[in-house]
């Protein structure tokens, strides 16, 4: 079977609904910058169509000088300027318009990159990145289309296609209106093969969407993908993607090509006709022969014009749908970077602490509680460690210290002033994080640990090096600290050490570490407790802890259950208190005693 049958439709969500209206006011959004410059175009564009329009006049000037023997030199000089200021106005056109089609989309894509960073986190919770790349990659081209050749061609097709079919009239009324009987019926033939065609290119362009999306999870987990002995699966499976538009592009293609040999055929038949009709009317002495000649230039002349509206319609077309799902990507709610205008604030508080009152959260209007009424008071110094089963909200309580959440009701205090009257760069600068994957920024080691503190002096990098035992290992790369980090450069134990490494170079008043739940070297696990030491002497450290050794170091440890926090306090006092605790202890311990 060459293609697959088409089973799963597109996904609905690509693009999002929106008139036609709303869509044509985005796309003038783009063009707004740049009108002058895009009239400046346009009228460049009339003056070459104008220069065409003129020219099987002047032709029908000649001719008609040809049997009176007049001097042709007025009309040849004419015919050559015209051929010549077209040629030049195309070519200052064509430049004008690809440097504002440039500039449109580079508006557009830095737009998008610095709107699509300052989200908030949970905007991107259900979005593929594939799809947000390309969105700034390639919907910003079809948005440049659509807004530069799209409205260029569009003015100039019409005015060229009006322009023409008046001159014709205005040479014989008669072979015009022949011609009109051709033109509207291939017209109508053409315009009723569209919407199938719109529908097929997006299709195919929705699958290609999807085969993107898949391929780059699929490489992301490719040795997930390998062990499981699941290649094949796979490659059949996002193949399966690439059929679907295939199926749905050949049917464009064969629609398209329909349309444009109806066109062309109309075209010929319209020839046919004026010639037959026109000779007809000639030998009746009801026409000149130039005039007739004149005519059918403008009738060949028709094509270009017709093309051009057509490539106008579908740019147009593909341009409003990429506004649209451009104007879903710029409508993401952005993190709010101001504080509370009546914020004043606060002298720190010598005794602070960062306390958590009451907070309640929740992920939609009507999930469940992911948080329901969390006290918990980090005292200033100290480790804090959050234990809890799984999905009892321990990650939940860390984005809301890390305000990528904003609780629903209570409030968190940060020296005894509510969250939202700080700037948020001013909280988060306060703050450091180690995420559990630990996933590393592209670029260099050296990049990587200063990521939070770009002024970091080398030997702080070093010193937080040699607390997470990984100096040995920095200075055996191959360009040291300047080292690229590739995806396979470092185990993941390392990698966990250079994010622990990153956050000791920031030095913050808070570190929130999320322990993986693998299991990791010995090393690794020594190092990771000897930072969390290290900072907890200095400042606030919570730890979401997965090890029996994390939880034992803590001075305080908080148990969660169900968006609760059951009880608070020491190990040992924990242990004899709350069965819960115990349970979760032993089941470190099993864990524990297990070889990694
Ligand atoms: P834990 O870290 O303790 O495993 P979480 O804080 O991740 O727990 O989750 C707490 C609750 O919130 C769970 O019921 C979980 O299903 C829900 N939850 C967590 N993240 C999301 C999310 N992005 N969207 C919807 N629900 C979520």
């Amino acid at each position: 079977m060459a293609y697959a049958v088409p089973t799963v439709k597109p996904d609905p969500g690509a693009t999002p609904e929106m008139s036609v209206r709303d869509k044509l006011t985005l796309l003038g959004g783009y063009i707004g910058p740049h009108r002058r410059l895009l009239a400046v175009g346009v009228l460049l564009g009339l003056l070459g169509t104008a220069a065409e329009l003129a020219t099987p006049m002047v032709t029908k000037w000649v001719l008609d000088g040809l049997s009176v023997e007049a001097s042709l030199r007025t009309p040849v000089v004419i015919l050559g300027v015209l051929l010549v200021a077209g040629t030049f106005v195309g070519l200052v056109q064509g430049i004008m318009l690809g440097t504002l089609a440039e500039r449109i989309i580079l508006a557009t894509r830095t737009g998008m990159v610095r709107h699509l960073l300052g989200v908030r986190v949970r905007e991107l919770d259900n979005r593929s990145e594939g799809e947000m790349v390309a969105r700034v990659t390639s919907d910003t081209l079809l948005i440049r289309e659509a807004a530069t050749t799209s409205v260029v061609y569009g003015v100039n097709g019409l005015i060229s296609v009006v322009g023409s079919l008046v001159l014709m009239a205005y040479l014989d009324w008669s072979l015009l209106l022949v011609t009109l009987a051709v033109v509207v019926t291939v017209a109508v033939a053409a315009l009723l093969l569209m919407p199938s065609l719109a529908r097929a290119y997006q299709e195919s362009q929705a699958e290609i969407g999807e085969m993107g999306g898949r391929l780059s999870g699929v490489l992301r987990a490719l040795r997930t993908v390998k062990a499981s002995r699941a290649e094949e699966r796979e490659a059949e499976r996002i193949s399966e993607f690439a059929h679907r538009s295939a199926v749905s592009a050949v049917r464009a293609v064969r629609l398209e090509t329909v349309a444009w040999t109806i066109t062309g055929a109309g075209i010929n038949l319209a020839v046919m006709l004026v010639l037959g009709f026109g000779a007809y009317r000639v030998g009746a002495d009801a026409l000149e022969v130039s005039a007739l000649i004149a005519f059918l230039l403008y009738l060949f002349g028709l094509t270009w014009p017709v093309m051009m509206l057509t490539m106008a319609l579908t740019a147009l077309q593909s341009g409003l749908a990429a506004a649209a799902r451009i104007a879903e990507v710029t409508g993401m709610e952005l993190e709010v970077h101001h504080a509370r205008p009546d914020a004043e604030l606060p002298t720190p508080d010598a005794a602070g602490s960062l306390e958590l009152r009451g907070v309640r959260v929740r992920y939609a209007p009507e999930a469940p509680w992911a948080l329901d009424g969390v006290d918990i008071v980090i005292p200033r110094r100290g480790h804090t460690a959050i234990v809890g089963p799984s999905g009892a909200g321990k990650t939940t309580v860390l984005s809301v210290l890390l305000r990528f959440l904003d609780p629903d009701a209570g409030e968190v205090l940060l020296d005894g002033v509510p969250y939202d009257r700080w700037p948020l760069r001013d909280l988060r600068r306060r703050i450091a994080y180690v995420e559990q994957d630990t996933p590393l920024v592209p670029g260099t080691l050296r990049e990587n640990l200063c990521y939070a503190a770009p002024e970091a002096p080398e030997p702080e990098l070093w010193r937080a090096l040699e607390v997470v035992r990984m100096a040995g290992r920095a200075r055996s790369l191959p360009a040291g600290l300047d080292t690229e980090i590739g995806p396979t450069t470092l185990s993941g134990g390392e990698r966990q050490r250079v994010a622990v490494a990153r956050a000791l170079v920031a030095d913050p008043e808070l570190l929130l570490l999320d322990e993986v739940t693998a299991q990791l070297d010995g090393i690794t696990e020594a190092a990771v407790a000897e930072g969390i030491r290290r900072q907890a002497g200095r400042g606030a450290v919570v730890t979401i802890a997965h090890r029996l050794s994390t939880v034992l170091d803590a001075d305080q440890i908080v148990v969660l259950e169900a968006g609760r926090v059951r009880s608070v306090g020491s190990h040992a006092a924990l242990l004899q208190s709350d069965t819960l605790y115990a349970e979760l202890v032993a089941a470190l311990r099993i864990a524990a005693a297990e070889p990694a």
